[in-house]
């Protein structure tokens, strides 16, 4: 059997932020709020991650948020008399004693990039300085994937951003990933908020498999150990004699997929599928999203076969 790693042995499923705005840049709640916020929401840890300007500080010190330190970066890149493309990336890391390399409210400087190669050498600094990185809003960013394809070390992609959504209904179901992952490349989708207004916030979340401090967590998401979600829970996702199997909170629709036929969408009339399997013999690999009755998705990250 193989089991994706958000299920082996059951820990506590930790729900986090990966990706929010606050004053520190352009957001509209304080960190302070936005903390707070989160908590009233359920959450047990939070990257404040504003635009190059890092943050390690929890600015609400009462809360039992975990504070993962963290940052987002970008560069446009021009296309001659077209408008411009930009590249988006979220930066978490370990603290300060555990070797991250950034400072409190240290200031980076935007730029231009010429192309996904010469934005690479900004990735390579940030994992020189202990950071984990993922890329955010491609269809946003109006990147299709042969635009970020070839940046290597990123863990992750956004395949959910509740900003893009509200703003754009744009980065709502993992359009460009399926290229990647049918590539062969490891990689594993983050649902986000990117919040920017209060409304933004508390949309898309990560359930990590993780002890609740920051090395856990961070171990836990570079594992894969985690899946993404705006409302539906899933509770085991495997695949045994060449079968998937998920497990989940009440679903109308679970979908298993890769990058090849066929995909398959089991239904339920009345909302009422905890439990699904799909022959998946010949994939590279499967990942499975839940859907519960008011089309809020979870989505599992790929299990490679
Ligand atoms: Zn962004
Ligand atoms: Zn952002």
């Amino acid at each position: 059997m193989i089991q994706q790693q958000a299920f082996t042995e059951a820990k506590r499923m930790l729900k986090g932020g990966l990706h929010c705005h606050t004053t520190r840049s352009d957001g509209r709640g304080t960190p302070e709020e936005v903390i707070r916020y989160h908590y009233e929401h359920g959450y047990d840890f939070l990257a404040i991650t504003d635009h190059r300007f890092y943050n390690f500080k929890n600015y609400a010190p009462d809360v039992p948020v975990t504070i993962i330190p963290g940052m987002e970066f970008d560069n446009d890149f021009e296309v001659k008399n077209r408008g411009f493309r930009t590249f988006h990336t979220v930066c978490i890391g370990p603290s300060k004693e555990d070797g991250n390399g950034f400072e409190q409210d240290e200031r980076l400087t935007s730029g231009t990039a010429k192309n996904q190669e010469e934005y690479q050498k900004y990735l390579d600094e940030f994992h020189a300085k202990g950071n984990l990185t993922f890329y955010c809003h491609p269809e946003w960013s109006s990147t299709p994937a042969r635009y970020f394809d070839k940046l290597t070390g990123n863990f992750a992609m956004e395949i959910w951003n509740s900003s893009s959504v509200m703003g754009c209904d744009m980065d709502r179901d993992a359009s460009y990933w399926d290229e990647l992952l049918g590539q062969g490349k490891i990689i594993y989708g983050v649902a986000t908020d990117d919040g920017h207004p209060m409304e933004q916030h508390c949309h898309g979340w990560v359930m990590v498999n993780a002890e609740n401090n920051i090395n856990a967590i961070l171990n836990a998401l570079k594992a894969g150990a985690f899946y993404s979600s705006c409302g539906p829970e899933i509770y085991n996702f495997y695949v045994e004699d060449g079968k998937a199997v998920v497990e989940c909170s009440p679903a109308a629709r679970i979908r298993f997929q890769s990058d090849m036929h066929p995909t398959v969408m089991k239904i339920s009339e009345n909302a009422s599928l905890t439990r699904a399997e799909f022959s998946v013999n010949g994939w590279a690999y499967v990942r499975v999203s839940v859907i519960d009755r008011d089309g809020n998705y979870a989505w599992s990250n790929p299990i490679f076969l």
